[in-house]
C-alpha cells in the first residue's frame, strides 16, 4: 500500500462530467489499496474569470482581496469532488489550505510555503478518508493574530501538491493534466511535439521557468530539493506519462519548506577567454554563420551574449577555453572580414558561478553575488543568469579574492566549492525541449558608468523592489564618454515598478536613461548535454536565420540558450527551433479542453 498525492488541473475538473471521471479514477486507486491525498485546481478558467471580474472593478486591486477572491475557485472544486466521491461510495473530506495547515509567507499573490502540518491529513487518512485539498492556497497569521488567506501564484496548485508530497513523505506525486506528460514543447503551438518518458529536474526547472506551463517551476524546485518522486501524466488515460529524475534529496529545511539555503554551491572555471565582436550589422544570419564556423572548427563555445545597440548594430560576446582562443579569433575575424565591425579578445579570465534551485524568484541572490564582488573592487566582464545559476566572468588575478568573498557571502563550506569540474553532461541530449515566453519585456539603461558595482547596483535596486531580471547584458562597446549600456529582460507585470525602483540610481548616473525595447518573445532551448556538444547555439541561430527571423538578444547559461525575437515572430520561432533540433515526430499530442480566453492563440 502506498501513499499517493494526486493533483488534477483546471481542465481535468472543468465540468461535472470531468469531476465525476476524476472521482472514478480516485476510486480505482483506493480499490488498489492506496491512501490518496488529492489536490485540485479551480474548475476550467475560473481563476481567469475571477481575475477579469476584479479588473472590471479596479485596475489596482489590493493583493489581499485578490487572494480572498481567487482562493474561492479551489473551494468550489474540492467540495464538488468530495461530493462526487461520496456519490460513488468513497469516503472523502475536502479541506482548504488553511484547514490543512499550509503556512506561507505573508506576501499575497505569490507566497512561498513555510510549513505544512501533517497530523490533520494523517488523522483523516487513518480514518479511511480520501483527503481532497484545495491547491494554490495557504494562510499566514497577520500581526493582530488573524488567519489570512494567501495564494502561491498562478499555476501554484502543482506546488501545493509537490509540497504536500514532500511533507507527508508520500511514495509519489502524480500531476494529472490535459496533455500526456512533459512534451518537447507546447503541443498547442507545435502539434508534433513529442512526449518524454523522463526528464531531469534541472532541465524541467529551466523549461518551466522559460515558459513551459505544464509544471509550476516552484513545484520542480521542491521535487528536486527533497527528492519527491514526481510524475506528469494524462487525466484521460492510464499511460505512464513523464517521470522527473533528480540526484539530490535532503531533509526538509527548518527555515521553511520552500526557503532553505538558496545557494547550494559555487563553481570556478579557470583558463577562460572572451571574444567580443562589436558594431556588426543587425540582420538575420550573422550569429548563425559565426557559431556554425566556430563549431566546424571544433571550438566549443560556453557563454554567448548578444544585444542590439544604438544605431541598430550588434555586439556579440562569447567565451571559449584559453587553448581555443587563437583559433576562435581567426574564425571570428574571417566572419567579420565580410561584414565590418571590431574584434577584441582577452585571455586570463575565470568563470565564477553560484548554483541552487532556490535562486529562482529571489532577485536578491544575484544582487548579493554582484555586490560581494564589487566590494572587492572586482569588475564583471560578463554576466549570465538562469533560474538555477548565476555566472560571471572575472579577471583570473582576482580568483582567490572572489572565491573567498562568495564563500563568505553565501555561507558555503569548502566542500561546496568546485574548481574546474569535469562533469559536463556528456552523453545527454543537447536539446530536450524548447519553450516560448511572451511575458517578458526588454529594457535598456543607456550611459551607465563603467566601473565595478554598476550591475550590482542595478540588480539591488530591482531586487529591493522584488523585481527579478532575467538575461542581463552589459555592452562591450563604450560611448565617447566611457559609459556603457546595460540591457536586461524582466516580467511585463514588473515593468511599471522598474521605473520607480531605478529612479534613484539613474539620478546618480549623469546622462543615464531608460529605454524600452520593442515587444518581444523569448524562445529557449534546454538540454543537459548542451555544454558537451559543440555547435548547439549555431544550430539554433541557423534555424531562426533560415526563417528570416532576426535575433535581438542572445543569452545563454550552462544548459540553455535563449533568443529574444520580435513578439509576432514568437510562435514561428518556437516551431522552427523545435524542427531545427529534430524534436518533432509522427505522433500528435493535442491538449484536450478549450484554450484559455487569455491564451493569445
Ligand atoms: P493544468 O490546468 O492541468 O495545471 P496547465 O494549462 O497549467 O494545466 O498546463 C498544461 C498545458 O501546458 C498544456 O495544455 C500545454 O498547452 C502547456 N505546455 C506548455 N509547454 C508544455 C510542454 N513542454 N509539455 C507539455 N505541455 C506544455
Ligand atoms: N487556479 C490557479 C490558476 O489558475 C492555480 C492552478 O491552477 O494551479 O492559476
Ligand atoms: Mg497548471
Amino acid at each position: 500500500m502506498a501513499l499517493l498525492v494526486q493533483k488534477f488541473g483546471g481542465t481535468s475538473v472543468g465540468s461535472v462530467e470531468r469531476i465525476q471521471a476524476v472521482a472514478q479514477r480516485i476510486e480505482r486507486c483506493r480499490d488498489g489499496g492506496h491512501d490518496v491525498v488529492v489536490v485540485v485546481s479551480a474548475m476550467g478558467h475560473t481563476t481567469d474569470e475571477l481575475t477579469r471580474l476584479a479588473d472590471a472593478i479596479t485596475p489596482n486591486p489590493v493583493q489581499r482581496e485578490m487572494d480572498m477572491l481567487l482562493a474561492s475557485g479551489e473551494q468550489i472544486s474540492i467540495s464538488l469532488l468530495a461530493m462526487a466521491l461520496h456519490a460513488r461510495g468513497v469516503a472523502a473530506v475536502s479541506m482548504t489550505g488553511p484547514q490543512v495547515g499550509i503556512s506561507t509567507e505573508s506576501t499575497h499573490g505569490r507566497a512561498r510555503i513555510l510549513s505544512i502540518r501533517t497530523d490533520r491529513i494523517r488523522n483523516r487518512l487513518n480514518e479511511g478518508l480520501v483527503v481532497v485539498v484545495a491547491g494554490f492556497q495557504g494562510s499566514t497569521t497577520s500581526s493582530d493574530g488573524i488567519n489570512e488567506i494567501t495564494t502561491l501564484g498562478r499555476g501554484g496548485s502543482d506546488t501545493s501538491a509537490v509540497a504536500l508530497a514532500a511533507a507527508l513523505a508520500a511514495d509519489a506525486c502524480e500531476i494529472y493534466t490535459d496533455v500526456p506528460g512533459v512534451l518537447s514543447t507546447d503541443p498547442r503551438k507545435v502539434p508534433d511535439a513529442q512526449l518524454m518518458s523522463t526528464i531531469s529536474c534541472d532541465e524541467m526547472l529551466e523549461l518551466a521557468s522559460l515558459g513551459a506551463s505544464v509544471l509550476h517551476p516552484r513545484a520542480v524546485e521542491i521535487a528536486r530539493n527533497y527528492g519527491v518522486n514526481l510524475v506528469v501524466r494524462s487525466s484521460w488515460s492510464d499511460a505512464p506519462g513523464t517521470r522527473l529524475t533528480s540526484s539530490t534529496a535532503r531533509a526538509i529545511s527548518q527555515s521553511g519548506l520552500e526557503l532553505g539555503s538558496p545557494v547550494d554551491g559555487a563553481e570556478e572555471l579557470n583558463g577562460q577567454a572572451v571574444i567580443a565582436l562589436s558594431h556588426i550589422p543587425d540582420q538575420p544570419g550573422i550569429a548563425a554563420r559565426l557559431f556554425e564556423s566556430l563549431s566546424e572548427a571544433d571550438i566549443n563555445v560556453d557563454l554567448i551574449i548578444q544585444a542590439t545597440h544604438e544605431g541598430n548594430s550588434n555586439d556579440i560576446t562569447f567565451t571559449v577555453a584559453e587553448p581555443d582562443l587563437e583559433a576562435a579569433r581567426r574564425v571570428s575575424q574571417s566572419v567579420l572580414d565580410n561584414l565590418g565591425g571590431k574584434l577584441a579578445a582577452e585571455a586570463g579570465l575565470t568563470k565564477l558561478s553560484i548554483g541552487g534551485a532556490g535562486i529562482m524568484g529571489r532577485p536578491g541572490i544575484a544582487a548579493s553575488l554582484f555586490n560581494c564582488l564589487s566590494h572587492q573592487g572586482i569588475n564583471l566582464r560578463l554576466i549570465a543568469t538562469s533560474e538555477v545559476k548565476v555566472s560571471c566572468v572575472i579577471d583570473s588575478a582576482s580568483d582567490a579574492k572572489a572565491r573567498q568573498a562568495v564563500q563568505e557571502a553565501f555561507d558555503l563550506e569548502e566542500s561546496q566549492i568546485r574548481i574546474n569540474p569535469t562533469d559536463n553532461g556528456s552523453g545527454e541530449p543537447e536539446v530536450r525541449g524548447v519553450a516560448l515566453d511572451r511575458d517578458q519585456v526588454q529594457l535598456s539603461v543607456r550611459h551607465v558608468p563603467d566601473r565595478p558595482g554598476t550591475a550590482a547596483a542595478l540588480c539591488s535596486a530591482l531586487a529591493d523592489n522584488s523585481i527579478s531580471l532575467d538575461a542581463i547584458v552589459q555592452s562591450e562597446r563604450q560611448h565617447s564618454d566611457g559609459s556603457r549600456d546595460i540591457t536586461f529582460i524582466l516580467r511585463k507585470e514588473d515593468r511599471a515598478r522598474a521605473d520607480v525602483a531605478l529612479a534613484p540610481l539613474l539620478a546618480q548616473w549623469p546622462g543615464a536613461a531608460l529605454e524600452d525595447g520593442e515587444a518581444i518573445a523569448r524562445v529557449s532551448a534546454v538540454g543537459a548535454g548542451m555544454p558537451a556538444t559543440p555547435g548547439t547555439a549555431g544550430r539554433m541561430f541557423r534555424a531562426l536565420a533560415d526563417a528570416g527571423i532576426n535575433i535581438g538578444l542572445i543569452a545563454t547559461s550552462e544548459i540553455r540558450t535563449s533568443c529574444v525575437v520580435a513578439e509576432d515572430a514568437g510562435v514561428q520561432a518556437l516551431q522552427v527551433v523545435h524542427a531545427g533540433f529534430g524534436l518533432g515526430g509522427k505522433e500528435r499530442h493535442t491538449a484536450q479542453g478549450t484554450p484559455s480566453p487569455h491564451d493569445p492563440d
